[in-house]
């Protein structure tokens, strides 16, 4: 989508700190990071949130967790643990509209959210 940012990203129009791609998949760090690890890790292709995955396109939520896994593994974050989070919508806390896995860890993380 020509307005959408994390469409910018992955197409290459908007820098990013990019730690993996592939054809499917970026990941990049966070701009405004809430730990020293917090990546976003997204498909390339325009998903707007959770609540459009389908029996088309959901094996791409698993592929991304794989995704997750690596980008870990590289930060050496796997021995002491990190959190997935995916919002959705407006109560969600979602603000990009481009479906993203938040991977964040290198400090110890409270619960629950805000
Ligand atoms: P969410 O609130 O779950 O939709 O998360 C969106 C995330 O995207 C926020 O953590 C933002 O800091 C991050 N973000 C927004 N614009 C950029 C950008 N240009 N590069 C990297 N991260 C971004």
């Amino acid at each position: 989508m020509s307005d959408c940012i994390f469409c910018m990203i992955s197409e290459g129009k908007i820098p990013a700190q990019i730690l993996v791609e592939n054809d499917n998949f970026i990941a990049f760090r966070d701009v405004n990071p809430q730990a020293s690890t917090h990546i976003l890790i997204i498909p390339r292709k325009h998903i707007s949130s959770t609540q459009d995955l389908n029996l088309t396109n959901y094996m791409l939520f698993g592929e991304m967790a794989l995704i997750a896994n690596k980008v870990a593994e590289l930060e050496g974050i796997t021995d002491k643990g990190y959190r997935w989070v995916v919002n959705t919508g407006n109560h969600g806390g979602q603000t990009v509209d481009h479906l993203h896995m938040h991977l964040i860890g290198g400090r110890k993380l409270t619960w629950p959210p805000g």
